[in-house]
């Protein structure tokens, strides 16, 4: 491995919390929608308090799969609410591509105004800056991936092919992040290499990075981003019971990089 390979000291490339099995509600893509975060965690029963504290429903804990930033109104209070909970023991939360981006915005590096970060930018302008500073430290120390249930979960924000679990590399990390690219592009961009396709792992995956219609099971993965921040949905996976439970967006915040159907009949709205 050459040097250039390695992890800068204060990023992780993963966190193994095998022995603990459970249960665990695993929310997809969240992109600020706040109103849309708290009735979901309602619906599963956590209390959500004024100053965005919550209180699980016994021995339940959340687990975020990342992309908490960009495109929704609430962005920081979405920040507000994860890190809390996180810092509390009452969740989990890997990186996704949007916060580590906007990770290295707020720390004030100008990166183009793209992809939502200018919502988020704009948002956190309102806060005190040590807000900012306090969060960019914690989108910096969100691992790549995380393993759960002695091994038999996995939570990644794009997914994570079978020869890079527990791996503490910065390729590890990157793909879990980005995701693997394949230079094919088509009007709408570069299209996503299809790892859940040809994945024949042992752990569950759960992953969001591509908004899907409903969640898609696929070999042993679960893609939980319906897409709440494009008018669709937010999703939970309840685990191990393996029960979806999703939200209505209020409205459409961004329009979809892709085509993106969220009127399914086949899926009742709540
Ligand atoms: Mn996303």
């Amino acid at each position: 491995m050459s040097t250039a390979a390695e992890l800068d000291a204060d990023l992780v490339s993963y966190q193994d919390h095998s022995e603990l099995t459970g249960p665990f509600d695993i929310v997809g893509d969240v992109h600020g929608c706040i109103e849309e975060l708290t009735e979901l965690l309602s619906r599963l029963g956590y209390q959500v308090h004024d100053d965005l504290t919550i209180t699980p429903p016994e021995d339940r804990k959340l687990i975020f799969v990342g992309d908490l930033a960009d495109r929704g109104p609430g962005i920081p209070q979405v920040f507000r609410l994860v890190s809390t909970a996180v810092a509390e023991g009452k969740a989990f939360c890997v990186a996704g591509n949007h916060d580590t981006r906007l990770a290295i915005a707020l720390r004030g590096t100008p990166l183009p105004l793209t992809y939502g970060l200018a919502d988020s930018l704009e948002q956190f302008a309102e806060h005190p800056p040590e807000f900012a500073r306090e969060m960019a430290v914690f989108i910096r120390r969100l691992p790549g991936h995380l393993i759960f249930d002695h091994c038999h979960l996995l939570v990644a924000h794009a997914g994570l092919r079978e020869s890079l679990h527990r791996v503490e590399t910065m390729q590890a990390r990157e793909l879990a992040i980005h995701g693997e690219k394949t230079g094919v592009r088509d009007q709408f961009g570069e299209i996503r290499h299809p790892w859940a396709a040809e994945y024949g792992g042992k752990p569950l995956i759960v992953f969001g990075h591509t908004p899907v219609e409903n969640p898609v099971i696929l070999n042993n993965t679960i893609n939980v981003d319906t897409g709440c921040v494009f008018g669709g949905r937010l999703t939970a996976l309840r685990y191990p019971e393996r029960e979806f439970v999703s939200v209505s967006a209020r409205r459409q915040y961004y329009e979809p990089t892709r085509p993106f159907l969220p009127n399914d009949p086949r899926w009742p709205k709540t």
